[in-house]
């Protein structure tokens, strides 16, 4: 969802008075445009505003009767611009991993040539002419629709609800049309602004070194070419495209900052369905937990009728790390992000609870306290910040929005916790972009991001599955920094359970959209997890200490698609130990130790014996 703000507001104001002219413009002043009056190259005067060009047309006449074809030809370049370069970039996305490393390598050579002269070299082979113009500009802008489209794609594929439909057999074509495309719309849209302010541009450059429109036709490039004829004599004649061109770009870039910061990507934004469960569901409530901070209860998420997560119960107490772990499709990103109120449109949710300590997330709850009470770190930090938009904007943003701060202390603030995750020359990077940093110090810079507002919770999805083993190392000692200093409970989310040992207090596995165990990282590191699955997990888990001739094992099969999820337990068809009753009963979690519980047949078996063992001996 993007939010309204003023710049957005005027922008858009201002380009819908442009619009009315260009239809209005050619019937009022088309005639005065092309009335031949003797008087040629005359200055301003009252009949005269612009004075007259060699002709002795008036020249505020044709400036205005020019927006027409001026916005006509943006607007194709533009259209053709985005047009191309999505469906280039959704081309390379859905290819091979052969051709999509090839089609990614040709996107950015051409990204990294000047749109400009890429233009001048399509141009030079098209000729001259309007039509030429328009494909050369159009053609010279798609690779960066191209890029934006396919990196951010490929970041979206990486989530659990696409693994889900991938699992469901749902073709590619339609993978792309009903769960990335609208998940990606935002960002392209405000590339399209962007790119309506620099084919502008670009097109009047065109018209004015002679290379678009020809004569009789014009629009406002050619008109400050035949302006600069007069420049000394009459400097009025310049001015009326130039104020044009330079007013129009203004207000399409005033569109697109209103655009970037409305569909800020990492925080405030609150989409999905999330709604109380109507009735009970699957799984029993949780244990009531005075002390939770986050207390989640009966989770469910759903996409066309079939559960993707179904009924997930659990706390997070404050200052508590809470690993979830599982296998991609399992549920924990969609478990997260259900928390984070940032489901995909695509999915519904629903819960018996589902609370912050006092704030009832199900109620629609307060956007201001969601953005400062919650903060979340992604997997991709390429595809979580803005590329259009510098870092400090972006860091400040909702400093400004939700803290009140002034420009000034939001930057202070914001180069503050930079520094506080070890990135030098604070200051310097406010300034840059996105892509001017390595991926590790993105990484940085977004849990400085999600960190600035001191969130009680931090909902880290997968922060370190991106990142090589060093840099990894480093963001998990920042998040452990960061529990330790502020307090800050957090919910980990990852695929590596040896990660998970290492940082959080207790652990969740997922398995087949359910929770399977949950152990306190104590049993877990004393090789005391019961449940088959998580087992298997650290049993395919390489260990730096593992003898030479200790094997890695793999977990065989696949987990089964949430439509085919079978009545008893989801992990029979893959399970060493599984019995004639797995299939068929869904298993309880049981209590197996302290805090510790696990939903296994195996483990009720072993309890029932355990208590006749003991009704015997007295
Ligand atoms: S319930 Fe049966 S199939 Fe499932 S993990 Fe336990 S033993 Fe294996």
């Amino acid at each position: 969802m993007i939010r309204s703000s003023r710049g957005l507001a005027a922008g858009l104001a201002g380009l819908g008075l442009i619009a009315v002219l260009a239809v209005a413009a050619p019937l009022i002043w088309g005639g005065d445009a092309a009335h031949l009056s003797g008087a040629a190259r005359e200055g301003a005067s009252g009949e005269h505003w612009l004075g007259t060009d060699a002709l002795g047309r008036d020249v505020l006449a044709r400036t205005l009767a020019a927006t027409r074809l001026t916005l006509v030809m943006t607007l194709a370049a533009t259209a053709i611009a985005g047009t191309a370069g999505i469906l280039l970039g959704t081309a390379v996305w859905v290819s091979g991993r052969r051709v999509r490393e090839a089609g990614l390598r040709l996107i950015d050579v051409m990204v990294s040539y000047p749109a400009v002269i890429l233009a001048l070299a399509v141009a030079a082979i098209l000729g001259a002419g309007t039509a030429a113009a328009v494909v050369a500009i159009g053609v010279a802008w798609s690779p960066a629709f191209a890029r934006l489209t396919a990196n951010l794609a490929a970041s979206v594929a990486g989530r659990d609800f696409v693994a889900a439909a991938r699992l469901l057999g749902v073709p590619p074509h339609r993978i792309l049309v009903r769960h990335l495309l609208p998940n990606i719309a935002e960002p392209l849209l405000v590339l399209l602004s962007v790119a309506f302010a620099g084919t502008l541009t670009a097109l009047s450059g065109l018209s004015f070194i002679g290379l678009g429109v020809q004569a009789p036709s014009y629009d406002w490039g050619a008109l400050l070419n035949t302006g600069l004829d007069a420049l000394y004599t009459n400097p009025a004649e310049a001015l009326g495209p130039a104020v044009a061109i330079t007013l129009t770009g203004v207000l399409a870039s005033f569109v697109g900052d209103g655009l970037a910061a409305g569909a800020d990507p990492h925080r405030i934004g609150i989409s999905g369905r999330l709604k109380k469960a109507p009735a009970p569901v699957a799984a029993p409530a949780a244990a009531l937990d005075d002390e939770a901070l986050l207390t989640v209860d009966g989770l469910r998420v759903s996409a066309g009728g079939v559960d993707l997560v179904d009924g997930v119960s659990f706390t997070v107490r404050p200052g508590e790390i809470v690993g979830v772990v599982g296998e991609s499709g399992s549920g924990k990103s969609l478990t997260a992000m259900a928390v984070a109120r940032l489901l995909p449109d695509t999915v519904t949710a629903d819960a018996r609870t589902l609370r912050l300590d006092d704030l009832d997330l199900l109620a629609g709850a307060a956007p201001d306290r969601l953005a400062t009470e919650i903060g979340v770190v992604y997997q991709d930090p390429a595809a979580s910040f803005n590329p259009a938009l510098r870092i400090g904007g972006q860091l400040t943003e909702v400093l400004r929005r939700h803290r009140g701060l002034d420009r000034k202390a939001a930057r202070a603030r914001a180069a503050e916790a930079l520094e506080s995750v070890r990135i030098t020359r604070p200051a310097a990077r406010l300034r840059q972009h996105p892509h001017e940093l390595s991926g590790g110090m993105r990484q940085r810079a977004m849990i400085a991001s999600a960190l600035l507002t001191g969130p009680r919770l931090l909902v880290a999805d997968e922060p370190t599955t991106a990142l090589d083993v060093t840099v990894q190392a480093e963001i998990l000692d920042l998040l452990r920094e960061a529990n330790r200093r502020g307090g800050t409970a957090m919910l980990f989310i990852s695929h590596d359970i040896g990660v998970i040992a290492s940082l959080c207090h207790r652990v969740l596995v997922m398995y087949a959209g359910r929770i399977v165990e949950e152990l306190p990282v104590e049993d877990l590191a004393a090789g005391r997890a019961r449940h088959p699955y998580t087992r298997a997990l650290l049993d395919a888990t390489p260990r730096v200490d593992a003898a030479a001739e200790d094997a890695l094992t793999t977990i065989p099969g696949r987990p089964p698609a949430p439509a085919d999820r079978p009545a008893g337990c989801a992990f029979a068809s893959r399970c060493a130990l599984v019995m004639p009753q797995c299939a068929e009963v869904l298993p309880a979690a049981i209590p197996v130790g302290a805090g510790h519980r696990a939903a296994c047949h195996v483990l009720d078996q072993h309890a029932a014996d355990t208590s006749t063992a003991e009704e015997t001996a007295s």
